[in-house]
Parts: C-alpha cells; sequence; structure tokens
C-alpha cells in the first residue's frame, strides 16, 4: 500500500480458476475501497483458456490439502447460493463411485463427431432388460446408474454421495468469478503475458511492477504493483523460476450420451481386449463425470511428451489420445458408445516439482504472493485459495483458514 495515498495496486498474474477466484474474492473483501484501490488481472490469452476451462469439475471433502478442502467445498455451495450457480455454472452435489469393468470387445471404435472431424462405425444397440438391471444390481451398481452396460461391470463402490461431493462446469465458473470481479471495478487485460515482476534493490526485496507484453504493441508496458499474486497454474515457475511447479498435459473429451444420463463422477478401472485401441489388452483408467448440461465429460491419464508451451492457445491436441479415451469409456456404455463427441482436447496440469503443494501464501519477497501448483485439485481449492489470498492482500493475515502447511517460503520461494 502506497504510504502517502493510501492506494493498494493490486496486480494478479493469471486467468485460470485461481486467479480469477481471487480477483471475486478481492472484490468482495469488506475493505476493498474502489475508488482507491486499483485490482487488475493480467492474462496471457483468455480466462478459463487452460485446465481450469477443460477440467472435470469435481468437488470432494476427501480432496486434499486439508488446510484448504473444507473452507474451499463449503464456499463452492455459498458461491452458487449467492450468485444462482446451480443454472449459470452447472453446481449441483453428485454421487461418486469406483467401478471395475471388463470393456467390451469392440475391433475399432469411432465416434460421431459434432464438428465433422470423425464419422464412422457403431456398434449395436443393447436394450436394458430386466436380466440386464439385476445384473448391475448384482455388481453392486446402485439402480439409477443405468448407464453402464451390465455386462461390463465387475464391481462397483461407493465412494461418496451429496454432501461429500458435488460439481462444477469448471469453464462457466471460471468465467463468471472474472465477470463478477470485473462488475465490481476488477481491471482485466487480456492478451497481457507478464514479462517480469520488478522488485526494489534494496536487501529487503519487495514487489515495485510488472511488465508485460501485448498483441497490440511492439514496448513492453510496465504497471505499479505494491502486491502480486502469481497465479500463473503451470506457467508460474516461467514467471518466477524459483516456484517450484512442473506442468503435466492431460487429454479429455466430452460426449453428448444418447439420452439423459444420472449424475454420477466414476473412477473406472476398464480392462481392454487386445484391439480395442487398436493395440494389445490394456488397462485403462478414465474418470467419467456426468454433467447437468447433458453431457458427460471423460479424461486420460497424463503424458509429458511435449513440453508445456508459451500460452493456452498453443496446446497441442493428440487426436489419437482423445480417440483412446472415447474407444475406452465406449466399451463400457451403450450410452457414450452410441453418442456424439463435442469436444476434444488437451491441458496442462500445475503439478508439484517437491512433496506438497498447492502453495498459497506470503513469499520471502515483501508483497508477492504465491497460489499456484494446484495439481488435480484446482477447481477445488479455488475458493478457498482465493478468499485466503484476498485476506493476505487487505488483512495482513489469512483468516479463513490456517494454510501454514502451504507456506511458499518453506519451499524455497
Ligand atoms: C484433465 C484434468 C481434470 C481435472 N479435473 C479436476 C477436477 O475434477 N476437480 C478439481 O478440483 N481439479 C481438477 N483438475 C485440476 C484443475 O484443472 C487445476 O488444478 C486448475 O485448473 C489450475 O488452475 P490455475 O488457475 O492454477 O491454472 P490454469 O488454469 O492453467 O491458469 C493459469 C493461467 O495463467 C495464464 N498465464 C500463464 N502465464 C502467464 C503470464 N506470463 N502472464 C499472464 N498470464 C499467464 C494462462 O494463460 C492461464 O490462463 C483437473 C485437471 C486436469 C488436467
Amino acid at each position: 500500500m502506497s504510504a502517502e495515498t493510501g492506494t493498494r495496486n493490486i496486480v494478479v498474474v493469471g486467468g485460470g480458476i485461481i486467479g480469477s477466484t481471487t480477483a471475486y474474492f478481492l472484490s468482495r473483501h469488506p475493505s476493498y475501497d474502489p475508488s482507491k484501490d486499483n485490482i487488475t488481472l493480467l492474462e496471457a490469452s483468455k480466462i478459463a483458456g487452460g485446465a481450469s476451462g477443460k477440467a472435470g469439475g469435481l468437488l470432494a471433502t476427501w480432496a486434499y490439502p486439508a488446510a484448504l478442502v473444507p473452507l474451499s467445498f463449503r464456499l463452492h455451495r455459498e458461491l452458487a447460493d449467492a450468485h444462482d450457480g446451480r443454472e449459470r455454472w452447472g453446481y449441483r452435489e453428485v454421487n461418486c463411485g469406483q467401478v471395475d469393468c471388463k470393456g467390451r470387445a469392440i475391433e475399432k471404435v469411432e465416434k460421431k463427431s459434432k464438428d465433422g472431424a470423425k464419422e464412422g462405425s457403431s456398434v449395436s444397440l443393447e436394450k436394458r432388460s430386466a436380466a440386464a438391471l439385476k445384473k448391475l444390481k448384482g455388481a453392486g451398481v446402485p439402480e439409477d446408474l443405468d448407464w453402464l452396460d451390465a455386462d461390463a461391470v465387475n464391481y462397483y463402490e461407493s465412494m461418496s454421495g451429496p454432501g461429500e461431493t458435488a460439481q462444477v462446469h469448471p469453464y462457466l465458473f471460471t468465467t463468471s468469478m472474472a465477470k463478477l470481479a470485473e462488475e465490481k471495478g476488477v481491471k482485466i487485460e487480456l492478451g497481457a503475458m507478464v514479462k517480469s515482476i520488478n522488485t526494489t534493490s534494496t536487501s529487503e526485496k519487495a514487489v515495485e511492477s510488472v511488465m508485460y507484453s501485448t498483441p497490440d504493441s511492439d514496448a513492453p508496458k510496465t504497471i505499479l504493483a505494491s502486491i502480486v499474486v502469481l497465479a500463473a497454474g503451470p506457467w508460474t515457475s516461467r514467471v518466477w523460476p524459483s516456484a517450484p511447479i512442473t506442468a503435466l498435459r492431460a487429454h479429455s473429451v466430452t460426449i453428448k450420451p444418447t439420452r439423459p444420463v444420472s449424475a454420477y463422477a466414476l473412477f473406472t478401472e476398464i480392462s481392454l481386449a487386445a484391439h480395442t485401441l487398436g493395440r494389445p489388452a490394456v488397462r485403462a483408467a478414465p474418470e467419467i463425470y456426468a454433467r447437468p448440461d447433458g453431457e458427460v465429460y471423460a479424461c486420460g491419464e497424463g503424458d509429458s511428451l511435449v513440453p508445456l508451451p508459451a500460452t493456452t492457445a498453443n496446446v497441442e491436441v493428440d487426436q489419437q489420445r482423445c480417440d483412446d479415451i472415447i474407444a475406452s469409456v465406449g466399451t463400457v456404455s451403450e450410452e457414450l458408445r452410441e453418442g456424439e463427441v463435442h469436444a476434444r482436447q488437451a491441458c496442462y496440469l500445475p503439478n508439484t516439482a517437491v512433496r506438497g503443494g498447492p502453495f498459497v501464501g506470503l513469499t520471502s519477497v515483501t508483497g508477492l504472493i504465491m497460489a499456484a501448483g494446484h495439481t488435480c485439485w484446482g477447481i477445488q481449492n479455488a475458493p478457498g485459495t482465493g478468499k485466503c489470498v484476498s485476506e493476505m492482500c487487505f488483512d495482513g493475515k489469512v483468516r479463513s483458514a490456517n494454510l501454514s502447511s502451504l507456506d511458499p517460503r518453506k519451499f524455497g520461494v
């Protein structure tokens, strides 16, 4: 804060779910005074262009870290209540289970694609008979989870139900947070690629300004900053090299099933017969989430084949990996097998180079706050992170949770 004017110049780097939700909570903090305080969010490409727009969206009381989860799970419900999140970003409670399956043997599954990318043969319909439903029940499958093939399920185990698990549509949630923040005075600059965070040259370093480039100008721009929130997800170590954060690519697809399916998030283990993926027999473990917008989301395992590109706009999508996810989920559900593929996509997860994370808190540089490294639970933990960071900025300390275990200084930042 400027000693003379009392003005706070807060710059948030990154418009994923962490940066956008942080901007939202900054704009709702009781001490925020839009006539004095400047909050700017700098986003290199577009809001939710990375993992925050392409994640599954599961929220769970059993997620990690324990320091953030209960607060964040509760805040998700409160945000949905306050802003009609059920309608606006698909917040709903959901059942969650793990299921072990034997995928039906299919020579090659090719899906009808909305964008016409792939047209191909599909497997004949198999009507849900009383005998099939009995088989599902025998494997422990709940009655309303009737969109798994009866012959496919070896066993089903419930992990949690409503009250313990919920979901949001990550893209809609993140863009809504950014919009709600903007409505209260946060300035959002898209195409703003942060090049450096400048600090004082005194022995006790403090942030002074942020330098960034924009597509409309050859010369870099500089914005004054008394507080900088580093929320660049997997790119964080490119902006601040001592951040122990790495990147892992993951592919996902969305499919419009042949009929509405019940609200389940499924962790699967599927043994696939030889040739299903055009290869020898393998086991696949796609996560499959039914969504309230009528689509089903499925994601596969991560890979390190292609290094993190410069921006979210340059992420390379490997069509074969998307085809593999589509084929594997198609071996256990007629509704997915016969459904229409709406999206084939990839993104990078912010992973951590050390045990622990995310890193949320003050750093060894005065005014520099880190909120990054949320691994596979960034959607679940975004509201808790944003709320706590807003308290660090305006109150100088966190009031809503004890985040000492996530302190970036413990990890050399
Ligand atoms: C397949 C998959 C499924 C997932 N499912 C779930 C789930 O079900 N539940 C859950 O809780 N989590 C899930 N996650 C994890 C979650 O998606 C991430 O933890 C979360 O999106 C990370 O958010 P972020 O804002 O830190 O990063 P990002 O979403 O990557 O956002 C970072 C932003 O920073 C911007 N940026 C980068 N560099 C700069 C720069 N120099 N200047 C300005 N801006 C910059 C980028 O353009 C980007 O928009 C999943 C992740 C994957 C990959």
